[in-house]
């Protein structure tokens, strides 16, 4: 079965209009694989400046409403443009923006028009980054059980509390984060969603020493972060989607961290490192190799598979589709796959697929950083053991009542 997408004249018209978009503005200097937990400062201001570039033309978060900055793009031209982007080594967005890729998309769901007019289009036009602060010391997988409070307090809500395991290097200029409102209430009752301005006094953030980050599909994540919050007042027109409203707030924002809307080449590397074992290197050829060639036919049919799935999500999630368990579904075949593709390239590559050194290091060290990501990926954005009891959920497993997917717009 062929599985190649035949595209229309519209879309090879547009996919040459891209190339040469990025033939005249891909900044100068922008390195391919730089290691996201090592992210020089230089190189991430080069994928801001380029988030902004992209911004300017609508095209950094091309398929929101045109109204906010987005461009309206058809569910195949997004996917042009982010397979134009991989191809020179970059991502949509091309830098880490958890806050803006996840509180967005709920922002649209559950914000009121203000709301919406004031906090898209700085996200959309590239002017902020914005990490997703969730998960505290004592609630991971147990969203509901977090401890960070927000109490009102005249016009503002006062924050106090942890939040860990979030953002990336080099700082964030906004928060979009889920506080306990009513220390009181019923759990699932008590919690709301906020957009924090990170520069608000009382904010300290302290980076954690980490492996890996599973850095947004290439764009580089960087360091992870604990941030304390210390008396820290936010203006009450922050709160997003309703007071106590948060955990239904909430099933937007993680249908689209679970894969609801699928993650479209985020993993080019894979493809790259089948390309490095057909070229010839010190005069040997990896794929002339029987084993190698068998294990790159494994590898290849994991990537494919997980690549389809984010696909069908995409498009599903694009045309209004009725959607199910397709999210965790798919999230938890990335981590699944993802791991078995980082053994096969050791299997493949031996000792060189573990090293940094760059005199030895397939794809600039790319590959030493798949083996560490792939174990670090199985982690965030739910685990496996929970994309699997979400997958149930909505299977109605056990007797229960099918769960429904979060609304996207
Ligand atoms: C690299 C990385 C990046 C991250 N990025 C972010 C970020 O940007 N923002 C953010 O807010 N958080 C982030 N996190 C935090 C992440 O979301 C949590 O680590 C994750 O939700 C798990 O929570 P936990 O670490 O508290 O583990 P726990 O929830 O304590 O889980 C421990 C173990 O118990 C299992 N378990 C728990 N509950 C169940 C259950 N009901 N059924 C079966 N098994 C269960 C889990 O699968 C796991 O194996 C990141 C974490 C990592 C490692």
């Amino acid at each position: 079965m062929d599985f190649a997408i035949e595209e229309t004249e519209e879309q090879k018209k547009f996919r040459a209009e891209v190339r040469a978009f990025l033939e005249k503005n891909m900044p100068g200097g922008m390195e391919h694989h730089v290691d996201p937990v090592d992210q020089p400062r230089e190189q991430y201001e080069l994928r801001r400046e380029l988030g902004r570039r992209l911004g300017k033309k609508g095209w950094l978060y091309p398929n929101f409403p045109k109204e906010y900055g987005g461009s309206d793009m058809s569910a195949d031209n997004v996917m042009v443009l982010s397979e134009e982007l991989a191809a020179v080594g970059s991502a949509l967005p091309p830098y880490y923006d958890s806050g803006a890729r996840m509180g967005a998309p709920t922002i649209l769901v559950w914000g009121t028009e203000e709301h919406k007019k004031r906090f898209l289009p700085m996200m959309f036009r590239g002017d902020i980054r914005t990490w997703q602060l969730l998960s505290e010391p004592g609630a991971g997988s147990d969203l509901a059980g977090i401890k960070t409070t927000a109490i009102r307090d005249g016009d503002h809500y006062v924050v106090n509390g942890q939040k860990m395991w979030v953002g990336s290097a080099h700082g964030a200029d906004y928060a979009w984060t889920i506080l306990v409102t009513d220390p009181k209430g019923e759990r699932h009752k008590n919690l709301s969603w906020f957009m924090i301005p990170m520069n608000l006094p009382g904010i300290t953030v302290q980076p954690m020493d980490v492996l890996a980050t599973g850095g947004e599909g290439g764009a580089g994540g960087g360091c992870k972060n604990a941030v304390f919050f210390d008396n820290v007042r936010v203006p009450a027109e922050n709160l997003v989607g309703g007071e106590n409203n948060g955990w239904k707030v909430a099933t937007t924002h993680l249908e689209v961290e679970h894969g609801g809307t699928g993650r479209l080449n985020d993993r080019r590397v894979i493809y790259e490192f089948i390309d490095f074992c057909k070229e010839t290197h010190d005069g040997h050829r990896i794929a002339d190799d029987p084993d190698a060639r068998a294990q790159i036919a494994e590898l290849y049919i994991e990537a494919e598979i997980t690549r389809l799935w984010a696909l069908r999500n995409h498009w599903l999630s694009h045309a209004h589709k009725p959607r199910s368990y397709e999210g965790p579904q798919y999230s938890l075949r990335r981590k699944l796959s993802s791991l078995d593709i980082a053994e096969r390239m050791l299997r493949i590559a031996g000792p060189y697929a573990l090293t940094t050194d760059k005199r030895w290091a397939p794809l600039n060290a790319a590959i030493e950083y798949f083996q560490r990501d792939a174990i670090t990926s199985l982690h965030p954005g739910a685990t496996t053991d929970i994309q699997k009891v979400i997958m149930a959920r909505r299977m109605g497993t056990g007797g229960r009542e099918r769960e429904q997917a979060g609304k996207l717009k």
